[in-house]
């Protein structure tokens, strides 16, 4: 076993592709990562279209390696989804979420739902039981969803999210333009919300069509009678864009990074400032 051990480190020494070294770390040390507390969740605050007023937070997940620090969602989730581990993990930040967000009175808290997650038969049951485990209120609980949720199993999906809106959740589709068919989904399901992505905002200043694309969307999102947000705002530019464009709140490093819970509770005035 000694051996064993000595050639799986010089497998990574002369230089694994990195995919591969990603996924043996994710593999190894995930499922202990859970129950090590080394898995944490961090909260960045959405805005009122001026960028006054917080009108609810999104968990985001994080995870610091012992050895190989702080891990990235985007390298670490895909793998999650491959190997089985994302029902534990998005379970994990769902009642993190809710434990946490419950004293942020009025505000939503929006969790990220991997389709594979979404997928498992007691999705719905599980979500419930947290939810009510937790003792959230129900309709401050935002799942985000992504078109690939919608894509597979049309039928399930719709059952799924129907049946957690009569428990009071509401939906985001996240990502929105990023996919191929988003306008289909908007009509078939019933979101309350959609999040315009980042790479739009990225692009904005550059192309006119971007801004025009942009517009768009706020537009049809409101006609929808859908709250439309845009996420990656960075610049009072593209603020003051979608704000005069009509987008109903704004999401990005201008206004605040992922923070720790504690600094959502200063940010809502909930500890003494003095
Ligand atoms: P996402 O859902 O699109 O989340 C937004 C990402 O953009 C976050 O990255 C956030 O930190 C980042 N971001 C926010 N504002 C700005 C900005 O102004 N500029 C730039 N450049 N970036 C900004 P993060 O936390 O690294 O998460 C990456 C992705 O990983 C998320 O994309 C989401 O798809 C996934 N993810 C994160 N947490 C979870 C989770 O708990 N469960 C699941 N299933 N997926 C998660
Ligand atoms: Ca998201
Ligand atoms: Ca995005
Ligand atoms: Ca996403």
């Amino acid at each position: 076993a000694k051996r064993e051990g000595r050639n799986r480190y010089s497998f990574f020494e002369i230089g694994m592709d990195e995919t591969l070294r990603m996924r043996k770390i994710v593999e190894e040390d995930l499922r202990q990562a859970i129950t090590r507390d080394e898995i944490g969740v961090v909260y960045q605050p959405q805005f009122s279209a001026d960028g006054r007023k917080v009108l609810g937070v999104e968990a985001l997940v994080r995870w610091t390696h012992p050895v190989h620090g702080p891990i990235s969602p985007a390298d670490f989730i895909p793998v999650a989804e491959q190997r089985g581990l994302i029902p534990l993990l998005g379970e994990y930040v769902l009642r993190r979420a809710c434990r946490d967000g419950k004293r942020w009175k009025g505000i939503s808290v929006a969790v990220n739902v991997s389709p594979v997650q979404f997928r498992q038969k007691d999705f719905v049951s599980t979500v419930a039981r947290i939810v009510q485990e937790e003792d959230m209120e129900p309709a401050r609980v935002e799942l985000e969803l992504t078109e690939g949720v919608l894509v597979d199993d049309a039928d399930g999906a719709e059952n799924a999210m129907m049946e957690l809106r009569a428990l009071g959740l509401r939906f985001a589709l996240d990502d929105f333009g990023t996919g191929y068919s988003s306008l289909i989904y908007l009509r078939r399901f019933a979101f309350d919300k959609i999040k315009i992505d980042r790479s739009f905002l990225e692009s904005m200043e550059t192309t006119g069509e971007s801004a025009i694309l942009v517009h768009s969307v706020v537009h049809l999102g409101r006609a929808l009678g859908l709250t439309v947000t845009a996420e990656g705002v960075e610049t009072t530019e593209q603020q003051r864009f979608l704000q005069a464009i009509g987008c109903h709140q704004v999401q990005g490093f201008l206004f605040c990074r992922p923070v720790a819970a504690e600094k959502i509770d200063e940010l809502l005035g909930l500890v003494g400032e003095d």
